[in-house]
């Protein structure tokens, strides 16, 4: 199917598959298992959705609540649920929020909240399924001959790695305020075994290490990668860190640029005001060109296949009025990011392990643990008074 035919796609919040049935938060066979499990009969009723919502509200014995209220409800019900049947002491912060979230929503109350930060009901059904793994896993364990000190090894081995890891982060964030330090002096081979530790994808089936290592994972990308590594590199942390931020449901729609701080970046790049310039000849212009490259390191890191389109005219004292955009898709899973940039002789200011297999890898792991997102994006560029 074509993806541009899905732009109206509406996804389960529960398990982020897409519907099309006239429900707004879940699919038919996500429902029919929310009746199931809080043990409501299926009633005869149209939108048996609404219907589940009004039974969810009246258990929390909360009535006259609008939609949008009862649907907010709905998913901090389910949410805290999952939380529940987990029942693990990492989670009880977490439960606590959620359960004054519930409190919250009454029907005078106009503030109220859908969970909370950057998590989703998915979420949560994840936690929980992989949390059902994970138990099959452990009685498989324990019927298993392997002893408990080896069970015991593993988890603090495990708690060592994180220490180092934490420390790995403090010391960058530390420098990253001190100027005068070479921030690449601190990305080393023993750098990057400490962040080892939160991309280990066996514990991705454990609800705990899933929900701290997708954090932390995010921590490492921002922190470490965007403001570290690629702080010289102003468009190639800008669109990582879009990666990052970039809401699940949103991954397959063109993401439109309309940024002041972008066009000041590309403005001030030698390379790429020289390519517009080569494109200006004459009294006006209006050009597609496609598959364009560039060297530039920044530009490099962040453009690989555009089309870029002009669209201007040159008024009589020589200043320009351009329309610029720039298409192009930003694909961790293709990771020319990476491969290419290691190919390119521009590891003068970087160790070459950062380029190597081991971001790579950490690249692709994320990608897994759904940190990381492609998306296609378009950067607009509206200049009125261009001089080449
Ligand atoms: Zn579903």
């Amino acid at each position: 199917m074509n993806k541009s035919d899905n732009k109206n796609e509406k996804k389960c919040k529960l398990c982020n598959k897409p519907y099309t049935y006239n429900y707004e938060l879940f699919g038919r066979k996500c429902l029919k298992n929310l009746y199931k499990n809080f043990k409501i009969a299926i009633p005869k009723v149209l939108n048996k959705e609404n219907y589940f919502c009004t039974r969810i509200a009246w258990r929390c014995h909360k009535f006259f609540l609008n939609k949008d209220k009862k649907y907010a409800l709905v998913q901090n019900y389910i949410a805290l649920d999952y939380l529940k049947k987990i029942n693990n002491e990492n989670f009880i912060s977490l439960a606590q929020i959620i359960q004054s979230n519930i409190d919250e929503i009454t029907a005078f109350n106009k503030k109220y909240r859908i969970l909370f930060g950057d998590f989703t009901l998915n979420d949560f059904y994840r936690a929980y399924n992989s949390y059902k793994d994970y138990e099959e896993f452990n009685i498989k364990l324990d019927k298993s001959n392997i002893n408990e000190d080896i069970k015991k090894n593993d988890y603090y081995e495990m708690q060592e790695d994180y220490k180092k890891y934490k420390e790995a982060i403090k010391k960058i964030k530390e420098n990253q305020k001190n100027i005068n330090v070479k921030i690449y002096d601190l990305y080393d081979e023993s750098f990057l075994d400490a962040c080892e530790v939160i991309f280990d994808t066996t514990k991705m089936k454990s609800p705990i290490f899933h929900l701290a290592f997708y954090n932390l994972q995010r921590e490492f990308w921002k922190i470490v990668v965007a403001g570290g590594i690629l702080f010289d590199m102003k468009l190639s942390a800008y669109l990582l860190i879009k990666s990052i931020d970039l809401p699940e449901e949103k991954e397959n729609e063109e993401q439109i640029i309309d940024d002041e701080y972008v066009n000041k970046i590309l403005f001030s790049n030698k390379e790429f005001t020289n390519k517009i310039n080569s494109y200006l000849n004459g009294e006006d212009v209006n050009i597609e060109d496609s598959n364009v490259t560039f060297n530039d390191k920044d530009l490099f890191f962040s453009l690989h296949n555009v089309t870029l389109k002009i669209k201007g005219n040159k008024n009589k004292l020589g200043i320009w009025s351009l329309e610029i955009e720039l298409k192009d898709k930003y694909d961790f899973t293709d990771i020319i990011w990476f491969n290419g940039y290691a190919n390119k002789d521009f590891t003068e200011n970087i160790p070459k392990a950062l380029v190597s297999s081991t971001l790579n890898n950490f690249a692709s792991i994320s990608s897994a643990y759904d940190v990381l997102k492609n998306y296609k994006f378009t950067i607009k560029i509206k200049v009125n008074s261009y001089r080449m």
